[in-house]
């Protein structure tokens, strides 16, 4: 139970009965228990209760980043400075992946959640698949705590994804922890290198450890959720246990990404990925397909006919070499889009919104594919729903009380108008001042210094020190 509280809100993106979701001034919302009690657009300065809080600016719904790998925030300046591709990336990548263990983990998924807090994010996707110790045995399994509370097996053996559960709602952030089945290096191929910590050996087995996780962690603010990492990291045999395992629950995929998933997955089964997606059960209204940049005619229209998500990360796309999805084709198709900062390589979910509409124009070299309206609905409402968290990211009676309040008179959105224009298409995350998460104050911009020492810090501890019983050799091939 949290005391009722009141605020002001000088200008506010709101959903009123009725309406369409639209700014509107002078917005005054109650709030107790977590949810909107009542929101009453022009409303009096002094609506007589002196302990309503004023929050100048603009006012948001909270904000849903559906795509993260926490531990990817280590990587940002770093793997930047060389020329490569995604391979040689993700080389970089599971360098830092083979260092992880429960505590340095949950302490940069922490700060990398304070980070996303401070952006104006209140609910997070985690795609989680470093499930076990660097050689692949299970956290517990020798009797060693491996860090985690409690003493159940389940516990014990999902150590990592405890931290990262802990760490967010530690910071005042909702969680959908998608816990990822990763059994294979590619199609006919075993785990190799970093990978053995991600495979749970089989489908089955994955399936028995997410279902322990799920008693360990659901409670208030978390949602336990399923993701296959890739096509080529399970293979089609273990889709179907997967989709089953998952089913009413948020279900997420890696899909084509890059050309060369695509090509590997045409030689082995004669099927795109998302065709062999919808072969096997796994395309649904509860299915969030990340990326999907390179795709069919027929895939899109087989995403778009399952009323699935597209979960776009532009800024990851971009630092990636990726290429540019059909997001527009996608949803004209009948999907959903959503966004996510995935490799962290920028958490700004502002430049998300408007990356999707700029990365359409310099593709076809015409503008105007999405509004901006369209583009916040995709990172409040429809990206908390695709999270299993339906109930939030709208200021409406009844939904959970998120308020992301942005500063109108800053350097970068002095003169936009203050509305949804200045949302999308001027605002960046160092505008946001204020953040509350089911009636809760997590964020104020005061809190900007610590957040970055804390990021420094818990970034430091992952390449400075050396890590415990990790050897350099057995190094990972793309
Ligand atoms: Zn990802």
């Amino acid at each position: 139970m949290s005391a009722p509280a009141s605020y002001l809100l000088e200008r506010a993106l709101v959903a009123l009965p009725g309406r369409p979701v639209e700014v509107r001034d002078q917005v005054r919302v109650t709030v107790a228990d977590g949810r909107f009690t009542s929101v009453e657009p022009d409303s009096p300065d002094s609506p007589g209760d002196p302990s309503a809080v004023l929050l100048a600016g603009l006012t948001l719904p909270g904000l849903a980043n559906t795509h993260s790998h926490a531990f990817h925030r280590a990587l940002r300046g770093r793997t930047q400075r060389e020329r490569g591709s995604f391979w040689t990336w993700r080389e970089q990548m599971y360098g830092v992946a083979r260092r992880l263990d429960p505590a340095s983990y949950g302490a940069l998924a922490r700060a990398t959640y304070r980070e996303m807090l401070a952006a104006g994010v209140t609910s997070v996707g985690e795609f989680h698949y470093v499930h076990h110790r660097p050689d692949g045995t299970p956290y517990g399994a020798s009797g060693a705590a491996g860090g985690a509370a409690g003493g159940a097996a389940g516990e014990r053996e999902n150590a990592l994804a405890l931290a990262l559960v802990d760490a967010a709602r530690d910071v005042g952030m909702r969680i959908t922890l998608l816990d990822t089945c990763y059994l294979a290096a590619g199609f006919g191929r075993a785990p190799e290198g970093a990978q053995v910590r991600f495979s749970d050996g089989t489908a089955e087995a994955w399936a028995r450890r997410t279902t322990a996780l799920r008693a360990a962690a659901e409670r208030e603010g978390v949602v336990v959720g399923t993701a296959v990492h890739s096509v080529r990291a399970v293979p089609p045999d273990a889709l179907g246990v997967v989709a089953a395992t998952g089913a009413g629950r948020p279900l997420h995929v890696h899909l084509s990404e890059q050309v060369a998933e695509n090509e590997a997955c045409l030689a082995a089964t004669g099927l795109t990925p998302t065709a062999l997606l919808d072969r096997h059960g796994v395309l649904g209204p509860m299915t969030s397909l990340v990326h999907a940049t390179h795709l069919t005619d027929d895939d899109v229209a087989r995403i778009g006919g399952a009323a699935a998500y597209a979960s776009f990360c532009p800024t990851t796309e971009r630092d990636l070499g990726d290429g540019i999805g059909p997001s527009r084709a996608l949803a004209e198709a009948g999907a959903r889009l959503t966004l996510g900062s995935d490799s962290h390589a920028v958490i700004d979910p502002f430049e998300e919104m408007r990356a999707v509409e700029l990365d359409e124009r310099l593709r076809t070299q015409q503008r105007g594919h999405w509004s901006a309206g369209e583009l916040l609905a995709a990172a409040t409402y429809d990206g908390h729903t695709s999270l299993g968290f339906a109930d939030a990211g709208r200021i409406a009676v009844g939904a959970r009380a998120d308020l992301v309040t942005l500063d109108t008179s800053s350097p970068a959105t002095a003169g936009t108008g203050a509305d949804e224009q200045t949302a999308v298409f001027a605002a960046t995350a160092a505008d946001v001042v204020h953040v509350v998460v089911d009636g809760r104050v997590v964020h104020t911009s005061a809190d900007r210094a610590a957040i970055g020492a804390e990021l420094g810090a818990a970034v430091a501890r992952l390449h400075d020190e050396p890590p415990e019983g990790i050897t350099d050799d057995g190094e990972a091939t793309p």
